[in-house]
């Protein structure tokens, strides 16, 4: 397939062309970095039209579930649906948390809908930056609503909350740790707060949670302008609050599209990503450059010592990085 194949195909929507495009954005090779960098720079006109919402939870609390009922709930209504995921555990344990199991197999099978795992990369931004360059695709290839889908390890849920225009969280009553959450900061990075598993004998308990999550909400958070971080008690079994939570989602879009903070933020999103690229490259460049790797691995023992001064060895390091690209 060459490039202009690619590029039609992604255009027209063919899912055989748009699993290429992502297959080579992923790519490690040299000369397909080239292609993907320029394929993407052609669909750049094309992308942007769609609603990027991201999904984080810790592992059991039913994000695959939820989406796959939230999914099939927007392509009901005449939405194309695009699941992408960030999943640093692979390189942490070796298994990812998020692709070992069969997930989503009714949304899978729609035609409407388009699911990629995590890509695998060796650092979160990495992953991360395979991620939001296969959510263009997927935005060129029409899907309208995108969902990124990660897990509450570490920093993935700032970084996902930086590619996307709304941010959920997925709660599950009863573990005693409701707040989890709000000592790791993460719900403060939440539009919107869902408590999953809300029906039959778990209503009490699920209302119990609501009511603890909104008094930790109002007493920490900021309050903002026109939003207030709601907190909805769903059930991605029986599909029981989907409605409800689509209803927040679309208000949440037009509130911020009204008061042009939309566009402010993916502006400002793509600012930051432009730094983390650079920096990330830099940092590839630096670590690959040959005179400077034997120069680190040099310093490494002398500064663990304390034998070398930290700073030292750091200006020395950089010293040799700039005279040998020069
Ligand atoms: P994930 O690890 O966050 O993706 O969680 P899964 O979607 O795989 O769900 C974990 C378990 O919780 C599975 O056994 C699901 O069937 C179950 N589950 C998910 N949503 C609900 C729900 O709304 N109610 C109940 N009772 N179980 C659910």
């Amino acid at each position: 397939m060459n490039l202009d194949n690619l590029f039609d195909g992604v255009l027209s929507g063919k899912r055989r062309h748009l699993a290429k495009a992502i297959t080579l954005v992923e790519s490690k090779k040299a000369s397909d970095k080239h292609l993907a960098s320029e394929l993407l720079s052609r669909l750049m006109p094309y992308t942007g039209k769609s609603i990027r919402l991201g999904i984080s939870g810790v592992p059991g609390a039913g994000k695959s579930t939820f989406i796959e009922a939230f999914g099939s709930y927007l392509i009901g209504k005449g939405h194309k649906v695009a699941v992408l995921a960030v999943d640093p555990t692979s390189q942490i344990s070796g298994g990812s948390i998020l692709g070992d199991k069969t997930r989503m197999e009714g949304l899978s099978k729609s035609d409407n809908a388009f699911i990629r795992p995590s890509p695998s990369g060796d650092s979160l931004g990495g992953v991360a930056r395979k991620t939001r360059e296969a959510m263009l695709l997927c935005e060129a290839a029409g899907y309208d609503f995108i969902i990124i889908e990660t897990v509450g390890v570490g920093q993935s849920e700032i970084t996902v909350s930086n590619m996307v225009d709304i941010f959920t969280l997925i709660q599950v009553p009863n573990t005693g740790d409701e707040l989890q959450g709000m000592k790791r900061g993460i719900m403060e990075i939440a539009d919107i707060i869902l408590i999953n598993k809300s029906e039959g004998d778990n209503r009490t308990k699920a209302e119990l949670a609501k009511k603890q999550i909104e008094f930790a909400l109002h007493l920490t958070l900021e309050q903002n302008d026109i939003w207030q971080t709601p907190v909805l008690l769903v059930s991605a079994l029986t599909s029981d609050g989907i409605e409800e939570f689509w209803h927040k989602v679309e208000k949440f879009i037009d509130l911020m599209k009204n008061a042009g903070k939309f566009d402010k933020k993916r502006g400002e999103q793509n600012l930051a990503w432009m730094w983390s690229y650079i920096m990330d490259t830099l940092k590839d460049d630096l670590m690959s450059n040959k005179e400077v790797k034997h120069l680190i691995s040099n310093y490494t023992s002398d500064v663990k010592s304390g034998k070398v001064n930290p700073t030292t060895a750091g200006e020395a390091i950089l010293r040799c990085f700039y005279s040998s690209i020069k």
